[in-house]
């Protein structure tokens, strides 16, 4: 559902205000800690914001893409880390069932991952089936009336705070993705074990650890799609969550480049602000050009989304341009604060690290680029050519 007119504006000020007034303040507390304050948490269910995508009727917002990517527009212009805290939840953690879920697993569900009682996590990648993801080696077998599922996933976001994993494990005899099958899979049961966090480059906050299946027991109704469908679960979900990163890319873009803007503005150097200084204005201008492209292509792939138009070229598209985009920004950003982006007072060094997951996570740029050319491949021509 998009938002009324009305409604838009004040919703878009809400969340503005809830970053610049409560996460951005944060952002170098919740770097040093690695943990994002449970009140930010509590503050974040109070807002709705775990159920932005989720139907109404199941309690959630059900935004449209085109209201859901102007909310991530205004969320990731804080620390890419709290957008982390409702990122599974508003995508791949929620929409396998939004979109594949029978009216009994969506009534059990989705209301708690609306109000945020209920953390998703998404398990597919394992340590030999990274963008090759029809290579899953975890099984589930069918025993009695339900499953037991064994293996390994790795490098799964929330994992240690998840309630519900959406897991993608082998099924039957059937090679690459066509043997794969979705489940969802509560945490806590017998033969469920979670890692540690791991150590990693950037954002410091948001948790990634590896999951063990060890012959756990799940019911029949716990398979999510159809069985040998699961490939097609996780794909689906995955194009929505390629242009919601894609957004998330133009969010942060935008902060940094305030960022850079206001520093350029008042550094003084040779007896005048640097932004007077071509090659330095000639910077910024790139990235802001840069990021009013990106914007644009998000906007129009969201809004062909929400016309009921199939975006897998758009969306992968979004992803790659806006991933790598945000990349050049920041680097560009550390070039204009010079020694000061360099060491960590500033916040710039810490988003230059932040932001190079993007072109990795949910397909990596590579990855972009074969899907985008295998729809080129495809005839007839997509028509957004036109
Ligand atoms: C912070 C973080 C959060 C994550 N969250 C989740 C999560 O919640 N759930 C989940 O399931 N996974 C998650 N992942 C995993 C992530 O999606 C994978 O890391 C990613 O898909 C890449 O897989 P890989 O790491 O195995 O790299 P590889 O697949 O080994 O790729 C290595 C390099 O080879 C390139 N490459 C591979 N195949 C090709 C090809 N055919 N053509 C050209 N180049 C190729 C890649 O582009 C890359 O440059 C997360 C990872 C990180 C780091």
């Amino acid at each position: 559902m998009p938002l009324d007119a009305e409604t838009r504006p004040i919703f878009l000020d809400t969340l503005r205000r809830f970053v610049a007034e409560t996460l951005i303040p944060l952002e170098r507390q919740v770097a040093e800690t690695d943990e994002v304050p449970e009140a930010v948490w509590a503050q974040m269910r109070e807002l709705g914001l775990f159920g932005l995508t989720v139907p109404e009727a199941h309690g959630g917002m059900g935004l449209c893409m085109e209201d859901e990517v102007r909310a991530v527009f205004e969320l990731a212009r804080a620390s890419p880390a709290f957008r982390s805290v409702v990122g599974t939840n508003l995508g791949i953690g929620s929409q396998g069932l939004v979109m594949f879920g029978t009216p009994l697993q969506q009534a059990r569900w989705l209301s708690g991952i609306a109000s945020g009682a209920i953390v998703t996590a998404f398990a597919l990648t394992e340590a030999e089936a990274g963008s090759d993801s029809a290579a899953v080696t975890t099984r589930a077998r069918r025993e009695g009336a339900g499953w037991v599922l064994n293996g390994a996933k790795r490098y799964i976001t929330n994992a240690d705070r998840a309630h519900l994993f959406t897991v993608m494990a082998r099924t039957g005899e059937a090679p690459g993705a066509r043997g794969i099958s979705a489940f969802l899979v509560p945490a806590g049961l017998p033969g469920l074990q979670i890692g540690p966090p791991e150590r990693k480059m950037g954002q410091q906050g948001a948790h990634i650890c590896e999951v063990w299946f060890d012959d756990v027991l799940v019911p029949d109704d716990a398979l999510l799609g159809a069985e040998g469908a699961g490939f097609r679960v996780a794909m689906a979900t995955l194009e929505k969550g390629r242009l919601h990163i894609a957004a998330l890319c133009v969010g942060a873009a935008s902060r940094i480049l305030e960022e850079a803007v206001a520093w350029a503005r008042t550094r003084i150097q040779f007896g005048r602000p640097i932004i007077e200084h071509q090659l330095v204005a000639g910077m910024l201008a790139e990235s802001q050009a840069e990021l009013l492209a990106g914007r644009a292509m998000v906007l129009e792939a969201a809004r062909a989304r929400d016309a009921g138009a199939p975006i897998p070229l758009e969306a992968s598209a979004a992803k790659l341009f806006c991933s790598e985009m945000v990349g050049r920004v920041a680097d560009r950003a550390v070039q204009v604060f010079g020694g000061a982006g360099y060491v960590a007072d500033t916040g710039i060094e810490r988003w230059y690290r932040d932001v190079r997951i993007f072109r990795i996570y949910e397909g990596t740029s590579e990855i972009q680029k074969l899907v985008i050319a295998r729809e080129l491949a495809r005839a007839p021509q997509p028509s957004f050519n036109s």
